[in-house]
């Protein structure tokens, strides 16, 4: 069969019309157990449910498929999938390598909780493939990459950080929450997990928090499943429900992601009181040339440092009304946010730090120029 298009995937990956009833989408299985026929006689793979779940089933396979993986599991958050993640492949006395604009929830949990236990880190810049060649040691197993990065959108460059990764025997995780697999697939740039916040624009209603991991290797994907079972941070079947009901939509909402974004990039970029624009779409970005070379568009996030200094970046906030004043992102309503305040406080003194002039906006779907006159009006 000839490979499907994405967003024929999105929609009916993991599921036919069931045979039975003829519905076309996936029933919430609001069963926590499942009868056997017999000792043993299990139907279809099903016995409890926080071992497996049909909806939650049809939901790992539909993320799989779109990120080109052969295995996907469901977490009830990004930061479950991040916590099972970690502990199926790192032991006590092992060493990560993390970029130094990490999502702070990721850094808080291998700074806070991994360190407890005898895992070391280092930190290289997400951009830089020889900084994080010299942050490898002989105990590294993994080399964790989020790009674009979050709140500063750094690109790693994906092929090139899997290549020294490997090189020295670590794998290659990427945190694939800000592209999504309709604007990058990690797997087929040589990663070998892809780790997601299905919260973000998977889901995209910021109605569910979900997470999921994917990936190729069959050990590996038994010992995430083992840790599904084992410690239980499953999505129940309503959560698995409302995920899939948003990656129907991936590809037209991201899409119109990327159109509002490149429209207030233009409109920040000419104006007097933002001192810088970071979005990977542009020429003079950093990771631009990466960037271009293994996303098809350059997302929906857009950060902006203000003239103005943490006062301005404050007043910003305050002042847009379209613009929500909220944590998140990839919804289909626009927020607004202060990392340094926000998101990343948690990074306050450390090697994350955040700049305190920078505002972080996740670009809804609304109509632009509503977006572009709540902008206007609020930097007036
Ligand atoms: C939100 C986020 C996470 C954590 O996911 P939750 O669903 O909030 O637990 C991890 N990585 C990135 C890049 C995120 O934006």
């Amino acid at each position: 069969m000839t490979d499907q298009g994405f967003s024929t995937k999105a929609i009916h990956a993991g599921w036919d019309p069931d045979a039975r009833t003829g519905a076309v989408n996936v029933p919430i299985y609001a069963s926590s157990t499942f009868a056997q026929d017999g000792v043993g006689g299990m139907r279809d793979g099903f016995e409890y449910a926080r071992t497996g779940n049909p909806t939650r089933r049809v939901l790992e396979a539909n993320i799989a498929a779109l990120e080109a993986g052969r295995f996907g599991r469901g977490f009830s958050s990004g930061m479950a999938a991040t916590d099972a993640l970690l502990r199926a492949t790192l032991r006590p006395g092992d060493h990560l390598v993390i970029p130094n604009d990490a999502y702070g929830g990721t850094f808080r949990l291998i700074d806070k909780v991994f360190s407890e236990w005898g895992i070391t880190y280092s930190v290289a810049p997400v951009v830089d493939v020889d900084a994080i060649r010299a942050a490898i040691t002989p105990k590294t197993k993994l080399v964790w990459v989020e790009t674009p990065t979050n709140p500063l959108l750094n690109v790693g460059d994906i092929a090139a950080v899997a290549e020294v990764a490997h090189a020295a025997g670590a794998k290659l995780v990427v945190d694939n929450t800000f592209a999504t697999p309709y604007l990058q697939q990690p797997l087929t740039l040589g990663a070998d997990v892809v780790v997601h916040s299905t919260t973000k624009y998977l889901g995209g209603h910021s109605d569910v928090v979900g997470g999921a991991i994917v990936t190729d290797d069959e050990q590996l994907d038994a010992d995430i499943a083992f840790l599904q079972n084992g410690a239980g941070a499953v999505p129940g079947p309503f959560d698995a429900y409302l995920t899939m009901r948003g990656i129907k939509t991936l590809a037209v909402r991201m899409d119109r992601h990327c159109d509002n974004a490149e429209e207030l990039v233009a409109f920040f970029s000419a104006h007097p009181k933002i001192e810088k624009v970071l979005y990977p779409g542009l020429a003079d970005h950093p990771g631009h040339e990466a960037a271009a070379k293994q996303m098809r568009r350059y997302g929906g996030m857009i950060s902006v440092q203000l003239a103005g200094g943490r006062e301005a970046a404050l007043d910003f906030c305050a002042r847009t009304k379209i613009f929500t004043l909220a944590e998140s992102l990839g919804g289909i309503e626009s927020l607004i946010e202060h990392p340094g305040a926000m998101t990343h406080a948690s990074t306050a003194g450390s090697l994350l730090e955040v700049p305190d002039n920078l505002v972080r906006l996740s670009v809804g779907i609304e109509d632009v120029d509503d977006l572009l006159e709540d902008v206007r009006q609020a930097l007036a």
